[in-house]
């Protein structure tokens, strides 16, 4: 797991440019490439979202919902779906100080990968305003159907 994220973050390091890099934090790994329309989309995370204990202590408050959109991998993909979510650190870098201590219930928040993906966008929406989209949807009807043979 470690090592397939690791030799992921080198081939990233190799072949991306320049200001591709800038837009993250200096210590963010990837964690997740999603492909869209041909383009590989990636999230990355801090130093804080991997800590095994910060997370465990955020998880513990919030539980394993996203706490933008509400989804719950148990409740759609069954067992395997358990103890599975990010977690993402809401603070900046840029603004923590050097003698910063993360606290797992103010900084670190559950989030899914698809909100969490949205989140690492370059001028992403706050955690508010991607809650918005969530207040008032139905869910749609999905377009490819599958059919019992
Ligand atoms: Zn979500
Ligand atoms: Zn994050």
């Amino acid at each position: 797991m470690y090592n397939s994220t690791f030799n992921r973050y080198i081939e990233f390091l190799k072949d991306d440019t320049k200001s591709k890099i800038l837009n993250i934090y200096p210590d963010e790994i990837i964690i997740n490439n999603t492909f869209q329309e041909g383009n590989s989309q990636k999230v990355y995370v801090n130093r804080f979202e991997r800590d095994k204990k910060a997370r465990e202590a955020c998880l513990k408050h919030f539980g394993y919902n996203c706490q933008i959109c509400n989804f719950n991998f148990k409740d759609v993909y069954g067992n395997i779906g358990t103890n599975s979510i990010h977690v993402h650190h809401i603070v900046p870098l840029a603004k923590v100080a050097q003698a910063y201590k993360v606290n797992p219930i103010k900084d670190l928040i559950p989030v899914c990968p698809n909100c969490h993906l949205i989140l690492h966008k370059k001028d992403a929406p706050s955690i508010e305003e991607l809650q918005q989209h969530f207040k008032h949807k139905a869910p749609d009807k999905l377009l490819v159907t599958h059919k019992n043979s």
